[in-house]
This record gives structure tokens, sequence and C-alpha cells, in this order.
């Protein structure tokens, strides 16, 4: 089986090292797409106002010069073309993507986009240490290779992508989880530069929400978590609740 592996810490990041030796380890034959720099926090951002260049740094290995998506979407469509992956496999990243994190990451939305072209896909996160880096993948790749073997038995249902963290240190287990609430707020920085100008650098500090069964818990528990997650944003409850909204707008629109 074919593995296609990307993050959106950029080629250089050890997790991606990690990752690729986990899913090597697991029985596939890898192929890393990944951006040629830093690009967390992007999103499921796709350029489409400037050209894209790939540069093939090694056999099965290539760099885009885009944000995560872009080289899903890339290697997916053109590059891996005639080697089509089972799996995309994204991260290891370097710190979590718990709860809300999901919203801004860049290494879950490799797995969004996989999962968008029809390819089961997976999202390997790592929790801060103590001191905020985590630096050691050692145990968290010994956890990849683990959810990749377990995901080559009982791969994740359609339309549906695994957002795994994984915590600092050895883990006690692993837990199925519902994404937590996070949110970032109230520690904007405002300074002013050298030329007198303010600018303002939105801050890393979260309020977490305790949510009971949420990968946030799970995680602070010392346990890896592993939450399945859907394209389908829809709130199923409000869309009860709006049953009146057609009758009632009949004759004002359209
Ligand atoms: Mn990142």
């Amino acid at each position: 089986m074919r593995a296609l592996i990307s993050n959106d810490d950029g080629i250089f990041s050890p997790g991606l090292a990690a990752l690729e030796r986990a899913a090597a380890a697991a029985g596939f034959e890898t192929f890393v797409v990944a951006p040629d720099r830093e690009q967390s926090a992007s999103s499921h951002a796709l350029t489409m106002h400037r050209p894209l260049r790939v540069v093939k740094k090694a056999e099965r290995q290539w760099t885009v010069d885009g944000t995560p998506t872009d080289c899903i979407n890339l290697a997916l469509c053109s590059v891996l073309a005639r080697t089509p992956p089972d799996f995309v496999f994204s991260g290891i990243n370097s710190g979590p993507n718990l709860g809300d994190d999901v919203t801004y990451s860049g290494t879950v939305a490799c797995a969004f986009e996989g999962t968008l072209l029809g390819v089961r896909s997976i999202a390997f996160s790592l929790d801060y240490g103590p001191d905020r880096i985590p630096f050691d993948y050692t145990l968290a790749e010994d956890v990849a290779r683990e959810v990749i073997l377990y995901a080559k038995e009982h791969p994740p249902a359609e339309d549906t992508l695994w957002n795994v963290n994984i915590p600092h240190g050895k883990a006690k287990g692993i837990k199925a989880t519902r994404m937590g609430r996070r949110r970032y707020g109230d520690n904007v920085v405002e300074k002013i530069d050298p030329r007198g100008k303010p600018y303002f650098w939105i801050g890393g500090v979260h309020v977490d929400t305790a949510v009971d069964g949420s990968d946030l818990m799970a995680v602070s528990e010392g346990y890896v978590s592993l939450t399945p997650l859907h394209l389908d944003l829809t709130n199923y409850r409000a869309l009860a609740d709006l049953a009146g909204l057609e009758a009632q707008m009949d004759g004002r629109i359209g």
C-alpha cells in the first residue's frame, strides 16, 4: 500500500520524518509532498492567484511553495496521479490540534483535502511538553505506527477523517473522543515597531472549556485522542429550528 505524507510545519520538520518512518514501519511505500516552509495555521487555504512550483528533492519526495492543502491537491491530482495513495497521513504536527484548533489547522486541512478527494486520511499532532517544545517524536512515532496499523485493518468511515492527538511523554492508552471547545482571545499583543507604527500579534494563549469525552480531556489525562471528523458542518438540530423559515419568507424572496 502507498501513503502520501504531508504536514504544515514544512519539509524540514522532524515530525514529518517521524511520520514517514511510522508509515514505512507499518508496511507503506511512502511519498512525501510537503510545503517548502512552515505553514502552520493556514487552515484549508488553496492558492489560486499565483502559480505553484513543485521541486523534487529526492526519490518519492517533493516540496511545494504553497499551503498544506496545495500539497495534497497537487499530489493527488498531479504528482502521484499514476501511483495513487491508499492513505494520506499528515503530521506529526509540532503542537496539538485539539477542539477548535481543527478549524485553524493546516495539519488537519491535509486530511480534509485527502478526504474530499476520496482518500482515507489521518492527521497526527503531538502535544507540547512542559517547556512548550515537543522536541521528542520517538514515542509519538510509535503511537502513529500503531494507529496506522489499526487503520489498515479498520479504515476510517467514508467521508470521515481521524484527528489524532498524542500527549507528551508516555501515553496511558487511546480514547475515541469528540471535538472539544478551545478559543484564542483576550491576549492580542499591541506594540510599536521601530518606525513608530503600531503592530499586533495574536497570542497563543487559549481558553479551554471542559467537555466530557472530548479530545482536550483525553490528552490532558495522558491519553492519545482519536476524533472522527466529517466535513459536513451542518448543525442538524438548528436545521429543525428553521422549519418555519420557508413558509414565513414565501413571497418575500424570489
Ligand atoms: Mn504546524
